[in-house]
């Protein structure tokens, strides 16, 4: 696996401070901050503090402690926007866009939780 992390992409920015963010929750290892163009109610992006790329970049190379408070942060988020089925929530996706047919724009990885809406089907029928 050979990725280059871009410490200049508007995520790492974000981390670093230089840019503003709406923050939801900040853990030891994540960020979870609202998008600035969101396509639903509820759109945050949760992204970990580690250099990582993609998803399949922190899988392979990120430590036990980073990839469980991820997964877990991504839990709390939907519990805190009330979106969650288990307690009554009327449900969310989880994105993770990824290289360019994926068509990522920000290369630091970054999942996002969309609800508040009926988000329709997750990709339209192939022509
Ligand atoms: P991607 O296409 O890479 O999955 O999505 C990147 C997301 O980052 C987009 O939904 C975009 O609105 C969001 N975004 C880009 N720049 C900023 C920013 O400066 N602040 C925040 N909060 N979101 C951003």
């Amino acid at each position: 696996m050979a990725y280059a992390y871009d410490d200049q992409n508007i995520f790492a920015k974000i981390l670093r401070g230089e840019i503003p963010n709406d923050t939801v929750l900040e853990t030891g290892h994540c960020l979870a901050f609202r998008d600035i163009a969101p396509q639903a109610p509820d759109h945050v992006l949760v992204i970990p503090k580690g250099a990582y790329v993609t998803y399949d970049h922190f899988a392979t190379e990120a430590s036990d402690a980073e990839i469980l408070d991820f997964a877990r942060t991504v839990g709390r988020i939907c519990d805190m926007l009330g979106v969650s089925p288990g307690d009554g929530g009327a449900g969310y996706r989880i994105i993770a866009n990824t290289g360019a047919n994926g068509v990522q724009d920000v290369p630091h990885l970054h999942v996002h939780i969309l609800g508040g809406r009926v988000l329709g089907r997750m990709l339209p029928k192939a022509g």
